[in-house]
Formats: structure tokens, C-alpha cells, sequence
């Protein structure tokens, strides 16, 4: 296990080596194109550095920094475009720290602090995705597991992880939130059908099919009808990782470098909107560190986090779109740099929240607009 330093600018610099002594084998973007091979390889790395649990408690496994240690990571990762976090050792790892059993936490955080075991994320269904409350896997008690039937949709991952965290429903059909129960599903089932669905910038959901899967009840975490509390609480820890900057940096960078080489650069109105631009890329990286500030402080980052993600992810787009915007559509055309850009860049602003649902949280809960 690799020394991590007390201070935060100390380990960044760490991190940063780090990804540079492995330039040769990061394929830019990998981690959105195929998350097993060298991403698989990356994680397994950092876990054994001790940094895919670098913020959790020192009484879990973890090497107990505080979350700016977690962020600085990440950010680092997403400059490199190397990866982003696994779901594994934030949201979930920190729900069992939470709420899982003495047997959870020795079954499953050692694997994943490793970065050996890796879960997808089963909430989404076909009729279920901004409103999870609305969700109908069902899981009905028998005995000593719960029997589950029903259908997960653009699950990430998949086809590649070993557990599903599983979102489903334990109480009547018109029961809600609060009819809501996390189970955790080993994806080796036979009772578990996953098809692909490929996306728009080639990377690849699924559609996971769960038919009178059998789960034991000790895979459930928390108690029956209270997953709702628990999923909300882990969002809120993950915050500070939603939008990481490093990746706008590079992504304006790369902007910049293109302005360079091109016709574009002797305008005017271009020369504007790169600056404008950059300005953004400054107000998010100092509302990302806000946003660190507050999850370390126990502080509720709801809105300013929906702001974050509302005008980071559409930077995202603005920037990929840019030099095609001007008359450059070579850019856009497969293989340049501009075009898997492009195309990432749109599912961004529906992954973890769609814009439109990003605004109705600034707008309702930060403005108090509207019922
Ligand atoms: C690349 C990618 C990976 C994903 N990976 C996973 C994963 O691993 N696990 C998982 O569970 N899910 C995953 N998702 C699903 C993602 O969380 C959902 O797509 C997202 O929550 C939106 O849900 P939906 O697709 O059902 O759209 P819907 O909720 O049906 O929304 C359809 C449209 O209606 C709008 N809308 C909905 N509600 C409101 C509202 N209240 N106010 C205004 N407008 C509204 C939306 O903005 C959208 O434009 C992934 C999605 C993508 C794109």
C-alpha cells in the first residue's frame, strides 16, 4: 500500500505522477467505451494503493482522509480521462458502511476496496427513471430469501460486474418511496437475463431481466421499506463527485489546442466564446471546491449541486460542439478529436439526473418556485 500524505496538494501531485508513469497504457477515454480490460486493471491498481477507499473510515478498511482527498483523486482521473469513479467504492461501499451488517461489511468491502469486486446499479426500469418512487420490481419474502421479478433498464456495467445493487419493491404497489427495499443480487444467477443496449457515443447499458431470482434475505441492506433514506444519504455523500472539472479543463484544452491550429482563432467572436467558456470552466471548478466544503462540513448540497451538473454537463456539450458550430465539421466526423466529445457528451445531461430534473430542483427547492 502506497503512503498517502497528510495534505491534499501533496497527494493530487501523487495521483498526477502516477497517471503520467502510466500514459502509455490509458487509452483517452477508455473508461467511457469499455469499463472491463484496462479500466478493470486501473481500478485494481488504485486498490491497491489503498485509494479506491482513500476516504472511507479507518474502522472500515478505508484510510480515513476526508472527502477533498476523494475529490482530488477523481479529479486527477478525470483530467487524464482515465476513469471515473467506480460505483462500487463510493455510493455503495458507503451505504454498507452505513447500514450494512457486521457479515456485509466483511463479505464485500475488502473486495472492493481492492477494486476486485464491482457492482452495476439496478434503480432505473423502462416506466422508472427520474422517479424512482415509481419503480416495480417486486420482491416478495419466502422463508429465508425474497423471490424478484421484474426488469432494470440502462444498467452501466452490467455485463461486466458481479452483484447488482438492486432498488426494488417489498410493499404494496401504490406504496411509493416508502414501499422500497435494497437487495444485493449475485449477477451469476441463472434467473438473470442481461441483453445489451448500445448507446450513442458505443459505450453499452443493459436491459437486466430478473426473473423469480431468489435472493437471501442477508443480502438485504438496512430494513425492509427503508432503502429510500439510504439512497438519498448516499447521493448526497457522492456529491463532490458528480461533476469532476479536471475533465472540463482537459476537454477546453483540447479546445484551446484546436483554436490554435485552425482558421478560428484570428476571429473575434470566436476568440469571445472560447473565454467565455473558460470563465465557466473557473466558476465550476470553484463551486466543485464549494461543493467539497459542504460535503465535508455535513452541509446539504442539493441545489448547488444541481446547478453544478445542470451547467457543468452543459459546458460539456458546448465545448464538443464548438468547432463544428463554426464551420469546422471535420471535427465531428469519426476518429476526430471532437467526435466522441460530441457524442459523450449528450448522455452526460441524462446520466444521474437529467437538466430538466436539475432544474426543477434549483427551481423548486432552491428558489421556491411552484408547488
Ligand atoms: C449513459 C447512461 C448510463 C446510465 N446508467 C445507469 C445505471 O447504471 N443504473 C441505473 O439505474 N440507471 C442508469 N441510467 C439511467 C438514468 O439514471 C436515467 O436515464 C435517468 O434517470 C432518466 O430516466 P429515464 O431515462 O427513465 O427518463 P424519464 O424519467 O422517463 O424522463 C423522460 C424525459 O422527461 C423529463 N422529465 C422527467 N421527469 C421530469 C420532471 N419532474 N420535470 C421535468 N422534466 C421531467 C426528463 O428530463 C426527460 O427529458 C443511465 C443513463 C445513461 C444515459
Amino acid at each position: 500500500m502506497t503512503q498517502v500524505p497528510e495534505n491534499v496538494t501533496e497527494f493530487r501531485e501523487q495521483v498526477a505522477e502516477f497517471l503520467s508513469g502510466r500514459a502509455a497504457h490509458l487509452d483517452g477515454w477508455q473508461y467511457f467505451r469499455d469499463r472491463s480490460g484496462i479500466t478493470a486493471d486501473l481500478y485494481r491498481q488504485l486498490g491497491s494503493m489503498g485509494w479506491l477507499s482513500v476516504s472511507w473510515p479507518l474502522a472500515d478498511g478505508g484510510l480515513g482522509r476526508s472527502a477533498d482527498f476523494e475529490f482530488a483523486l477523481w479529479d486527477e482521473m478525470a483530467y487524464a480521462r482515465a476513469a471515473k469513479p467506480p460505483i462500487a467504492a463510493g455510493l455503495i461501499a458507503r451505504s454498507i458502511i452505513e447500514n450494512g451488517t457486521k457479515a456485509q461489511k466483511e463479505f464485500f468491502l475488502p473486495g472492493i476496496a481492492k477494486g476486485t469486486l464491482a457492482f452495476a446499479l439496478g434503480y432505473s426500469e423502462p416506466e422508472a427513471g427520474s422517479d424512482l418512487s415509481s419503480l416495480r420490481t417486486t420482491a416478495q419474502p419466502d422463508g429465508d430469501v425474497y423471490i424478484v421479478q421484474g426488469e432494470k433498464r440502462w444498467t452501466s456495467d452490467a455485463h461486466h460486474a458481479d452483484y447488482l445493487w438492486l432498488l426494488c419493491r417489498t410493499g404494496s404497489r401504490t406504496s411509493r418511496a416508502q414501499g422500497l427495499t435494497l437487495l444485493i443480487a449475485d449477477l451469476a444467477s441463472p434467473q438473470i437475463e442481461i441483453t445489451p443496449i448500445e448507446t450513442l457515443d458505443g459505450h453499452r447499458v443493459n436491459e437486466v431481466r430478473l426473473d423469480d431470482v431468489a435472493i437471501p434475505i442477508e443480502n438485504r441492506i438496512g430494513e425492509e421499506g427503508g432503502a429510500w433514506t439510504i439512497i438519498q444519504e448516499a447521493l448526497a455523500r457522492e456529491r463532490h463527485l458528480q461533476v469532476l472539472p479536471g475533465r472540463l479543463r482537459r476537454d477546453l484544452e483540447q479546445l484551446i489546442e484546436w483554436a490554435f491550429a485552425s482558421e478560428a482563432l484570428t476571429s473575434d467572436a470566436t476568440q469571445r466564446v472560447i473565454a467565455e467558456m473558460a470563465a465557466s470552466v473557473e466558476a465550476i471548478t470553484a463551486t466543485a471546491d464549494e461543493i467539497v466544503r459542504l460535503v465535508i462540513d455535513g452541509q446539504d448540497t442539493l441545489v448547488i449541486s444541481a446547478c453544478q451538473k445542470l451547467v457543468g454537463t452543459d459546458l460539456m456539450q458546448q465545448i464538443a460542439r464548438f468547432p463544428s458550430s463554426v464551420g469546422d465539421q471535420a471535427q465531428v466526423i469519426v476518429g476526430n478529436p471532437f467526435e466522441f466529445m460530441w457524442r459523450e457528451s449528450i448522455l452526460e445531461t441524462i446520466a444521474g439526473g437529467t437538466s430538466e430534473v436539475m432544474s426543477s430542483i434549483v427551481a423548486r427547492r432552491g428558489l421556491g418556485l411552484g408547488s
